[in-house]
């Protein structure tokens, strides 16, 4: 199903595009969780269609030197996931809010059910995929295995059955009941973009209008709601906007 002649940069310039244009939206109030639904179905499709812009499994060719995968100059990716980097420095995560395939469909089971689990668990999933990240590394550099492959991420979108493709499968349905998985505990590019995020300039911040009535708090699927959160695991999904009850108590803005 992927059409391998459609250049990969066209992913690229649809998420370094969508990543400015939602900044915007989200910044000046005309952006919602909503909003966002049809935005996740094209980047879902685009995974399958072109394969693109699946930063992690690029990011994944890079550690592996694959040129021939890549399928663009290894130059052209290196400096995309660096700008991609440095624009979660600058307004943390909304590629992986919106715009990677791997996190649109996760975001899309995610819809279907309200209740998850381990919400709270943010220091075990951060540490869990520390030590995936360090082992991606290693695998990849030392014995060239490709991790994310393993895990069905290439074979998925190619539509190419078979365990691989099980076991993202399996992640997918596991979804619906713990949010983003993949991301959370797995993602060797997202460990990288969490870092960047901690940092971020623009983020969701409260304002003085806010009641502390802890809705945001409740509504967050990863614990990244409370004022002195660093937002590292905020995936931007606008949970804790839409329950707000005080108008102008939830804004993204520089912090
Ligand atoms: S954490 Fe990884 S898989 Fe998840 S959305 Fe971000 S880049 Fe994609
Ligand atoms: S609900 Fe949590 S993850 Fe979603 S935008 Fe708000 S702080 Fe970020």
């Amino acid at each position: 199903m992927v059409f391998a002649s459609v250049p990969k940069a066209v992913g690229l310039v649809y998420a370094l595009a969508g990543i400015l244009a939602l900044a915007y939206l989200w910044h000046t109030g005309r952006f919602s969780r909503r909003k966002g639904l049809p935005i996740l179905a094209v980047t879902a499709l685009l995974g399958f269609l072109i394969f693109s812009p699946v930063a992690p499994y690029q990011f994944q060719l890079l550690v592996l030197r694959d040129v021939a995968g890549l399928g663009a100059p290894v130059l052209l990716v290196a400096v995309g996931l660096a700008v991609m980097l440095g624009l979660a420095l600058l307004f943390g995560r909304i590629f992986c809010g919106h715009f990677c395939p791997v996190g649109a469909l996760q975001e899309i089971a995610a819809h279907l059910s309200p209740k998850k689990v381990g919400r709270t668990q943010k220091k075990v999933s951060m540490a869990v995929r520390g030590g995936v990240f360090l082992a991606f590394f290693a695998a990849g550099l030392l014995f060239s295995f490709n991790l994310l492959g393993a895990l069905g991420v290439h074979d998925l979108f190619h539509l190419a059955l078979g365990v691989p493709a099980a076991i993202f499968l399996g992640i997918l349905a596991l979804s619906a009941f713990v949010y983003r998985p993949f991301c959370r505990f797995i993602c060797p590019y997202g460990a990288l973009l969490a870092v960047a995020s901690s940092e971020s300039l623009y983020r969701f911040v409260r304002t003085d209008l806010c009641i502390e009535c802890g809705r945001c708090e409740r509504a967050c699927p990863v614990d990244e709601a409370k004022k002195t959160d660093a937002k590292a695991e905020c995936y931007m999904c606008g949970r804790c906007v839409e329950v707000c009850p005080a108008e102008g108590a939830l804004h993204y803005a520089r912090r």
